[in-house]
């Protein structure tokens, strides 16, 4: 076995046995990292409370061949902890730690702009400055861009024509001119694009300015572009607040999603 030492962000952990952990990190270097936690769940255990959700640690690991072993764990800031008493900013970053588990598929490939992009947010969150909703929703789109998954939003998704264009299709990738747009495609408000477009380039002056129905809006536009593209919804979404109230989604069936956009589109915009 070798040791291996890098920084991460604990984004969550699970029982094992009676005492341990295996916890899931994304670290700088090594990516999405499983390792276990021997002795976490003890009282008097050596970590203490520095491998909870949201954790900034500095790490030190025996490299296994499937598992890894923590062996040192130094707290570099303990976000979740600072977070923990503020439910919707909880709630927040517990979909952001999920997002990023989900959207970084691949175990041990390392991605510094998705690593940077996190630590930003958990940081924003702790900062308590920004409403947590838009640093949740600004962490999704860059996320996403980070994956590929960019959605069009100045220009027509299929034939390139500039926009701002008001129909939006996930599967078509973004929004669409009126010629290009497929029939279960919504209707946008005009200020959407922009608002999303300003999440996406850290325009904070501008998200700022948005008015709410187009922030919830905006909102519900991502969760279905993260949704069609993961192929189900993330479990802690629901619990995001907005407007200061749980939103509850139903959870549907992850095909065929072409006849389920507008109705998630609904749901997730109400
Ligand atoms: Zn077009």
């Amino acid at each position: 076995m070798s040791t291996v030492r890098d920084e991460g962000i604990v984004l969550r952990q699970h029982k094992l046995g009676e005492a341990d952990h295996i916890v899931t990190f994304f670290c700088r270097r090594g990516g999405k990292v499983r390792a276990v936690a021997k002795g976490v769940r003890r009282t008097g255990s050596k970590f203490g409370a520095r491998l909870e959700p949201g954790s900034h640690v500095d790490l030190q690991l025996y490299a296994g061949r499937s598992l890894g072993i923590v062996t040192q764990a130094e707290s570099l800031h303990p976000y979740g902890a600072q977070i923990v008493d503020d439910y919707p900013r909880y709630t927040s970053m517990i979909a952001i730690l999920e997002a990023t588990e989900r959207i970084v598929a691949e175990e041990g490939e390392s991605s510094l702009r998705m690593y940077l992009l996190l630590i930003g947010a958990l940081r924003s969150l702790a900062e308590k400055q920004k409403p947590s909703r838009l640093v949740f929703d600004a962490f999704l789109i860059r996320a996403m861009s980070v994956a590929g998954w960019e959605p069009s939003l100045l220009e027509c998704a299929r034939c390139g024509t500039p926009g701002p264009h008001r129909r939006y299709s996930v599967a078509t990738g973004g929004t669409t001119c009126t010629s290009c747009a497929v029939p279960k495609a919504v209707t946008i408000q005009e200020q959407t694009p922009a608002h999303l477009l300003a999440l996406l380039q850290g325009d904070w002056d501008e998200a700022l300015c948005s008015a709410e129905r187009v922030r919830r809006e905006s909102g519900g536009v991502l969760a279905a572009h993260l949704q069609w593209h993961l192929e189900r919804s993330l479990r802690s979404l629901p619990y995001v607040e907005r407007d200061g109230a749980p939103v509850r989604l139903p959870m549907p069936e992850p095909s065929p999603y072409d006849d389920l956009e507008p109705e998630l589109f609904t749901e997730l915009t109400r």
